[in-house]
């Protein structure tokens, strides 16, 4: 009854067992200081110290260039759809959006109240099983950016190319695959992603923004959304989410030791191809997702028959694979296998997907 399981929840999602551990171990008394992170001032010497190694693994984990700021925000990706056109879209009054999922649609309709906003591409043609090619952007050169979704949780595809687009400057939501692989950030404008699914729990939003690009934000911008005020105070304009920033800091030394973003990238693509090739080989289980556009971190896969899919999910979660049923938009079945998610839960959930296939 205290047997964790294999959580293949999208988000929040599992966090390394080793972190979970030691913030247990630290839990009422941070290291001498006689309370707990969740208790301590945010502008406390000692908050300070985790909040300035957090930002310095971090920047480390990602090869961040100079003119770039992190920021610890709030609000999750979400408060981002609104931010992103709010800081940006005032210099042409216009973006390109790549409509590629969810949460790329729903950045486009937010974007819309601000701007001009065009679709550059969409998926939607498809029900979002593949990533449009560079030739399929329409891209307009006056874009004030171009935003995309690298990974799209939902129906489980992911940009395996970074989109050129000239001078424009680039928008990224990385909410479900941040750190699970290198990123070149000096192609970026802004990259973004909710903690809930590689970072920490819920409740921190990470934001990378060139800094060059902050300050020219819409008049009307609310104070908390302003790039340019967050640098200037460092994330600190109010008080920042200090347990999650502290817990990043924790995921980030477990990701160190597992050969940071370089290593977990083999490890990951490892996962996902034991995962693929499972399903590729079934009789009973397809994936829909076009092979060049699979996502490492969401695999999504079905029977073609409801009632099976559902005894599929019965029977997995009996076994300790929990959280496997499909969102509704696409319905079937849905592994999420983030950086936390151990080999030994794939290698696991193969030998029941491959005895399920056997048996039915
Ligand atoms: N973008 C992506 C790619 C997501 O997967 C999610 C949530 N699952 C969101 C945005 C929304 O994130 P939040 O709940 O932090 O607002």
């Amino acid at each position: 009854e205290n047997q964790r399981v294999f959580n293949f929840s999208a988000g929040p999602s599992m966090l390394p067992l080793e972190v979970l551990q030691r913030a247990g171990a630290e839990i009422t008394n941070y290291q001498g200081s006689g309370m707990s992170v969740m208790e301590m001032s945010h502008r406390s010497k000692v908050f300070q110290k985790i909040f300035d190694d957090t930002q310095a693994k971090f920047r480390a984990a990602l090869n961040i260039p100079e003119g770039y700021k992190v920021l610890f925000l709030q609000g999750g990706a979400s408060t981002q759809f609104s931010a992103v056109p709010l800081n940006l879209i005032g210099t042409t009054g216009k973006a390109d959006y790549a409509v590629t999922g969810n949460f790329s649609k729903l950045a486009c309709k937010e974007a819309q109240k601000y701007g001009a906003i065009s679709v550059a591409a969409t998926s939607e043609d498809k029900n979002h099983t593949y990533i449009p090619a560079q030739e399929q952007l329409k891209l307009d050169p006056e874009a004030a950016y171009f935003y995309y979704c690298a990974n799209n949780t939902i129906y489980g595809t992911e940009w395996q190319y970074v989109p050129e687009t000239g001078a424009v400057p680039l928008v990224c939501d990385m909410s479900s695959n941040i750190l699970s692989r290198p990123v070149d950030v000096s192609k970026y404008g802004v990259i973004f992603a909710g903690a809930q699914k590689n970072m920490a729990p819920a409740g921190l939003t990470v934001v990378i923004v060139k800094e060059e690009l902050a300050g020219k934000e819409l008049p009307y911008t609310p104070q908390m959304l302003g790039y340019k005020l967050m640098i200037d105070k460092d994330s600190m304009n109010n008080t920042p989410p200090c347990w999650c920033i502290y817990i990043l800091g924790l995921v980030l030394d477990w990701l160190e030791s597992q050969g940071g973003v370089a290593g977990m990238e083999k490890i990951k693509h490892g996962k996902a191809k034991l995962l693929y090739d499972a399903i590729d080989a079934s009789r009973l289980f397809t994936c829909a997702v076009e092979p060049g556009s699979r996502s490492d971190m969401n695999v999504v896969f079905r029977t073609g028959d409801e009632a099976l899919d559902a005894k599929f999910v019965a029977e997995a979660t009996a076994a300790g694979f929990t959280n496997l049923k499909g969102h509704r938009n696409v319905g079937g079945m849905r592994a999420s296998i983030y950086n936390a998610m151990p080999v030994e839960g794939v290698e696991k959930l193969v030998d029941f997907i491959q005895a399920f296939d056997k048996a039915n």
